[in-house]
């Protein structure tokens, strides 16, 4: 279905901030915004679609330190921060003199994100599913993973008091396995690789009697 993009009112009631829809980077279809990720027209995958209107330095400058700083261009609403969530992001910025001089370049600055609550940037990306999910009515936060993002949706579950089932390729290492486990969601392990993991979760989004929300934000929420 193709719909016009509005302005959502922006109100603590706008779910999806300044998000209007979701739109098909291979062939622009647009949807309504609603916890789907592949295009029917095409098979595309799909992203979401903005409307900003007017963004000023000065007010993201005024927001939250974490992610949440940057709410106005994120598909969330506007009372995000003071939602129970892991608060992501605002990891520092190191400076890499020897990596510059290699580059050959004048500065250069590198992101740690091992700041970040389960020390890795998937945190900022399931902190922007969950609440995806939650306003979708979810109660359940799912990915399949070979560690970080299984430790990051574990940990952003608990915190949110929502459930988490995250399904592993048999055989990945203790560590990772400790890391999502230590939260107490549900941990699954597949008997095959990555690759089957994902194929086993493609068939579990496809039945009508699950409801679990698959993380399949698009890298430009990966902020
Ligand atoms: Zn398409």
């Amino acid at each position: 279905m193709t719909i016009t993009p509005t302005l959502p009112a922006l109100t603590e009631s706008a779910a999806f901030g300044r998000a209007v829809a979701l739109s098909c980077r291979e062939c622009g279809e647009r949807v309504e915004l609603g916890p789907e990720y592949v295009c029917e027209s095409c098979f595309g995958p799909l992203e979401v679609a903005y409307d900003f209107g007017k963004v000023t330095r000065e007010q993201i400058e005024r927001g939250p330190n974490s992610i949440w700083r940057y709410a106005p261009l994120l598909p969330v609403p506007v009372d995000v921060a003071s939602r129970p969530n892991l608060n992501p992001g605002a990891t520092r910025l190191v400076r890499a003199e020897n990596l510059a001089r290699a580059l050959g370049l004048r500065s250069l600055h590198v992101k740690d994100d091992s700041g970040n609550p389960t020390h890795s940037f998937k945190d900022r990306v399931v902190a922007i599913a969950l609440e995806a999910a939650r306003s979708f009515g979810f109660g359940t936060l799912s990915c399949s993973s070979t560690g970080n993002l299984a430790g990051a949706v574990a940990a952003a579950a608990a915190r949110a008091g929502l459930d988490s089932c995250v399904f592993i390729p048999a055989g990945l290492e203790t560590g990772k396995v400790v890391m999502a486990a230590v939260y107490g969601g549900r941990l699954v392990a597949i008997d095959g690789t990555y690759d089957d993991v994902n194929r086993f979760c493609s068939e579990l989004i496809g039945s009508a009697a699950v409801s679990y929300t698959l993380l399949t934000l698009p890298t430009t929420d990966r902020v």
